[in-house]
């Protein structure tokens, strides 16, 4: 399992997020932003909206998700 943070994925939390890959990484803050912008905190609508366009348009967003998989390779186990 790695740990990337809400930051390094874009976010603005320091929040930890764990994963075998790193699509199980963008999942969970995938989750994290849906439940914080639930729970009403406006710091993680940016994010949220971002992530949601990548959604949307996953072609424009191969580089962001190219960078986070490197990012994610890079890290050691925990
Ligand atoms: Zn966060």
């Amino acid at each position: 399992m790695k740990t990337m943070t809400c930051r390094q994925l874009g976010g603005p939390c320091d929040l930890g997020l764990r994963g075998e890959t790193a699509d199980d990484v963008i999942k969970a803050q995938d989750r994290h932003l849906k439940d914080a912008v639930k729970g009403g905190d406006p710091a993680h609508e940016q994010a949220h909206q971002d992530m949601k366009g990548r959604w949307r348009h996953p072609v424009a967003s191969m580089g962001w998700y190219r960078d986070t998989k490197k990012a994610f390779a890079e890290l050691p186990e925990d």
